[in-house]
């Protein structure tokens, strides 16, 4: 899509059925507060995540939404257990409805997204959609940052010693064993 970046907040509710009736673009940000979940699932968000939107119907008649959602967050590496950034970018094709069961006879093309009344939570499902599509575990790329800081920090030396103190008290403990 090439519509201008606009820094400005999108409205957290619409009305899907209006947006698509005027062919609606939308761009603009949601302001990471406002976005519990994702603060929970992640060590942190980076900036205001940004979004945009085209509704329309669709060949058949749906109300239809493409869209893409994008961010910048902290997860934690599943390595060394400092934080590491990772770049979230999600497109989709929603297919507005106004109940789940109405959801199950979209054609698949479409994810089913349902408005309740006249209000489409729009922060909750893009939020929704970040989410699913945050990787499972996280690494980093290439060296860990702790890693590097114990091989060549200053401290280098104390931490290694650290990590040697389970094994020796692993020994002791099977020496004991061994004794009785
Ligand atoms: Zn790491």
């Amino acid at each position: 899509m090439s519509m201008p970046p606009s820094n400005a907040a999108l409205p957290r509710l619409v009305d899907a059925r209006k947006l698509v009736h005027r062919e609606q673009q939308l761009a603009g940000t949601l302001p990471r507060s406002a976005l519990q979940r994702l603060l929970l699932a992640t060590e942190s968000v980076d900036e205001d995540v940004r979004a945009e939107l085209t509704f329309a119907r669709d060949l058949q008649g749906y109300l239809a939404v493409d869209g893409m959602v994008r961010c910048r967050v902290q997860l934690l590496c599943q390595r060394c257990l400092e934080p590491v950034p990772e770049e979230i970018e999600a497109t989709f094709r929603w297919g507005v409805v106004w109940s789940e069961e109405q959801g199950k006879s979209l054609p698949k093309d479409l994810d089913p997204v349902v408005q309740e009344g006249d209000e489409l939570n729009l922060y909750e499902v893009l939020e929704e959609e970040i989410l699913l599509n945050l990787p499972m575990v996280a690494y980093h790329q290439e060296e860990c940052v702790a890693r590097d800081r114990f091989h060549y920090g200053e401290d280098a030396g104390e931490a290694d010693e650290q990590r040697e103190n389970p094994f020796k008290v692993l020994e002791q403990l099977k020496g004991s064993s061994r004794k009785r």
